[in-house]
């Protein structure tokens, strides 16, 4: 078997195209367009590749964007102060603060600040506990883009055995809530799974893997159950390339379908930051009285 590939950019295009059309009506019923703004601390290379793709996404979806720009030495304390004037700044929609933070800076100390109400990334401790009951739209950007390749499949996850490796509070945990919803039977491994030996046998009997390590060809190619699905979230610099944590090649023989590492997750994820920037939009609105 050759694995088809899904096309990250491909399906963040069509979902940015919705997003479009959804923003357009927006416009028309209430006057305004979704307000996003990215707080980055100094002048990370990986963040401003990561902060131009917002962009570019937000101008084609027709988005107001923004980055807030803070020196590398900002205090916790000034860091507050920004996050609260754009809390109180009723133009403004939704908010994210930028990965990584200087050291002296506590990302999730920080991170609490954000409104929930604005929070873009989904990662707020309220907006946790809600997506848990089921109760907001406004999901961790990574677990969406994944549940969104699923998707583009036509998979049913009822009754599939889904694995996740790696069980990050950004990736892994909120994804297991994300596949039980659909019914899939989760099993979530990590560190203690492979210390154990028992990673290849989780991946063996796995309909679908998703894999968030970000450690080059920790997967092995020859584990891939034949027929399964293939999600690598990881991003990996060997020599001058850019790799997931899956072997590519050889998954590709046994998966039915895999992501590509660039071009897989990525591009959606950025798609899944612009979803949460209408869903929070209209929140708003509707609590305005202006939906
Ligand atoms: P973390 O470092 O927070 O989590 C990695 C996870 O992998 C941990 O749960 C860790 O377990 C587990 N792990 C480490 N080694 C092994 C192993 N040998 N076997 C099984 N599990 C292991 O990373 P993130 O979740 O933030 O990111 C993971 C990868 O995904 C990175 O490459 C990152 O760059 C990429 N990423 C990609 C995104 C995208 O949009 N494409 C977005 C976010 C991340 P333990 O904690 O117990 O050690």
């Amino acid at each position: 078997m050759s694995a088809k590939i899904l096309n990250g950019k491909l399906l963040a295009q069509n979902l940015e195209n919705a997003l479009k059309k959804e923003v357009a009506s927006l416009k028309k019923e209430t006057g305004c367009v979704p307000h996003l703004v990215n707080v980055m601390v100094g002048d990370h290379h990986g963040a401003c590749a990561y902060a131009k793709s917002q962009k570019k996404a937000a101008e084609h979806i027709s988005i107001q964007y923004e980055l807030e720009a803070l020196q590398e030495d900002v205090t916790q304390e000034h860091f507050r102060q920004c996050i609260k004037r754009l809390n109180d700044d009723e133009s403004v929609n939704g908010i994210m603060i930028h990965k990584p933070v200087p050291q002296h800076i506590e990302y999730h100390a920080v991170a609490k600040y954000v409104d929930t109400d604005k929070d873009l990334e989904g990662i707020n401790v309220t907006n946790i506990g809600k997506m848990l009951l089921g109760e907001t739209r406004i999901i961790p950007c990574t677990p969406a883009s994944v549940m969104e390749h699923i998707k583009s499949t036509g998979i049913d996850l009822y009754g599939k055995e889904a694995v996740i490796v790696g069980h990050s509070v950004i990736v892994g945990k909120p994804l297991s809530l994300l596949l039980l919803e659909q019914f899939a039977t989760v099993t979530v491994c990590h560190i203690a799974t492979s210390e154990a030996g028992q990673l290849e046998a989780h991946v063996r009997r796995a309909d679908i893997v998703v894999v968030a390590v970000g450690k080059p060809s920790v997967i092995k190619g020859d584990w891939i159950k034949k027929g399964a699905v293939v999600i690598d979230v990881g991003i990996n610099q060997v020599n001058d390339k850019i790799v997931g944590d899956v072997e590519f090649e050889a998954a590709c023989k046994n998966a039915a379908f895999i992501t590509p590492v660039p071009g897989g997750v990525g591009p959606v994820t950025v798609t899944m930051l612009m979803r949460n920037g209408v869903e929070a939009f209209k929140a708003q609105m509707r609590k305005k009285g202006k939906l």
